[in-house]
């Protein structure tokens, strides 16, 4: 399943470290698809993606899409970030537990109220001038019946 991508005017303000083993991943974000690597011997995820399974230690990890749909778990405000993130703030962050499994931190893109826990949220593409990042809104079914729009921060 492809994500929204949703276009932002500016560079990241802490941009992520890529390295060969989540190159692919950063790629496939870019492109509105969420993926991380499954282990072949015990068919677990990990995330972030990883060379080497940490449930079973094996080596022979495969990409897979995961389909950006699960709940929110917990969430947080951010109103005095660290010094870099000044100016992008207050940070709307979560935590998110999607449908295969795997449990991830993430922004929030959230309306004037609050996202409540355990709501259905999906992630978007966050395309800034220099790269992707995730984020989690509202589930667009959940945000339609609402008529709630979702600004970006
Ligand atoms: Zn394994």
């Amino acid at each position: 399943m492809s994500m929204d991508i949703i276009p932002v005017g500016r560079r990241r303000a802490w941009p992520p470290r890529v390295t060969e083993a989540t190159r692919p991943f950063w790629g496939a974000l870019a492109l509105g698809r969420m993926t991380t690597t499954r282990c072949d011997n015990c068919a677990r995820y990990t995330f972030p993606p990883k060379p080497i399974c940490p449930h079973c230690w094996s080596s022979k990890l495969a990409w897979t899409d995961l389909g950006g749909r699960g709940m929110l778990y917990s969430r947080t405000v951010i109103h005095a970030p660290p010094k870099v993130f000044e100016g992008v703030g207050p940070l709307h962050v979560g935590i998110v537990d999607l449908d295969e499994g795997v449990r991830i931190c993430c922004g929030l893109l959230e309306d004037d109220a609050p996202i409540p826990l355990d709501s259905r949220v999906e992630l978007v593409t966050l395309l800034y001038a220099d790269g992707p990042l995730f984020s989690a809104r509202r589930q667009v079914s959940a945000r339609e019946a609402s008529g709630a729009h979702t600004q970006t921060r």
